[in-house]
């Protein structure tokens, strides 16, 4: 059996979403007439320990929604170097939101609190000034690393003591809930806004959701039609969001024990690039093996896709479509790939 392992939204709905989609009951949603989209944003809202909720078509348009509501053109937007925010969207902040990024390091996935204070100090000596951290939970290019509350609440109060707002893109929040013991809503805490996909590791075939006050999340409604992400029977989206919330997070733990054996054949395959296998907690792992264009075609040859997260940098990725025969396919493979 193939294993696919370049991406978690290669995910595809469980037979359970695919009955609740059939049988969701809808409206339109532009109106606030859709049923199953109110309860999807209310449960989420709950689980966030957020006032209000908005159902967006994808991550990326949950953090330019953000963006749009957080932020006035001209704005800086302190966040890591590599986040998706910043990295990963093709220019969108700029284009749509009109801000800049003041990026700081985030090698290890986390910002500093110092960093961010400072950054956010640079309009005293000329730089734009900030009025946004965006920071990253799990951070995807880090290799899926989850933050220590104390470094969460460090950067908050680095962030609130600078009177910027706080997004939070948890694409992966829940991976790191499951990693770290730690309630989402616990890490939410200093968030402003934050933002979960269902699309990812929860399976689900469509969307992300938005959290945060009542009034922000009214302002992110007007800035989602803006963007051409207002929805009508989306009701059928949202039943299977419905679903993965409610089935497909305590699973999670099996993607992460999964990506440990990958992360554990790389570190044996080559010892000498510097990857550290205990360094992974959740469902991503990344590595520069000398010759990454050579490794990618290995393992397609044998069944097994991976893909690049940056030029030479390969990156592999758990999820609910890929079992443990998939994993011993991909071990065996990493196990004979050219060194
Ligand atoms: C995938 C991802 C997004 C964007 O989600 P899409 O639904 O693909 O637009 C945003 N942030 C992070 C960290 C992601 O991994």
């Amino acid at each position: 059996m193939p294993a696919d392992l370049r991406s978690d939204t290669v995910t595809k709905p469980t037979p359970a979403m695919r009955r609740a989609m059939a049988e969701a009951e809808v409206g339109d949603d532009q109106y606030g007439e859709d049923p199953t989209v109110r309860r999807l944003e209310e449960a989420f809202a709950e689980r966030l320990g957020k006032e209000a909720a908005l159902f967006v078509p994808s991550g990326t348009m949950a953090n330019q929604v953000a963006l749009r509501v957080l932020t006035r053109p001209g704005d800086a937007v302190i966040g890591g170097a590599r986040q998706h925010i910043v990295a990963y969207e093709d220019g969108a902040g700029p284009l749509n939101a009109g801000v800049i990024f003041l990026t700081v390091p985030d090698d290890d996935g986390t910002l500093d609190p110092q960093a961010v204070a400072l950054a956010a100090q640079g309009h005293l000596a000329h730089l734009p000034r900030a009025t946004l951290l965006a920071i990253e939970d799990t951070h995807m290019a880090a290799g899926g690393a989850p933050w220590p509350l104390e470094r969460l609440r460090a950067v908050g109060q680095a962030a609130g003591a600078a009177s910027l707002a706080v997004h939070l893109d948890g694409a992966r929040l829940w991976h790191a809930e499951v990693a770290t013991g730690i309630d989402v809503s616990v890490l939410a805490e200093a968030a402003t806004t934050v933002t979960c996909c269902l699309s990812k590791g929860l399976a689900a075939p469509v969307g992300s959701v938005l959290a945060g006050s009542a009034e922000t999340m009214a302002g992110a409604r007007r800035e989602r039609h803006r963007l051409g992400g207002a929805m009508r029977q989306a009701g059928v989206l949202a039943a299977a969001g419905l679903v993965a919330l409610d089935q497909m997070v305590g699973r999670l733990a099996d993607d992460h024990a999964r990506a440990t054996r990958l992360a554990e054949a790389v570190a044996q395959r080559w010892p000498d690039i510097g990857f550290d296998a205990a360094a992974v907690r959740t469902n991503v792992v990344i590595f520069r093996p000398p010759d990454a264009a050579g490794l990618l075609a290995h393992l397609d040859s044998e069944g097994v896709r991976a893909g690049l997260v940056a030029p030479g940098t390969v990156r592999l990725v758990t999820h609910a479509d890929v079992d443990d025969a998939g994993i011993d396919l991909a071990v065996k493979t990493l196990q004979t790939a050219p060194v």
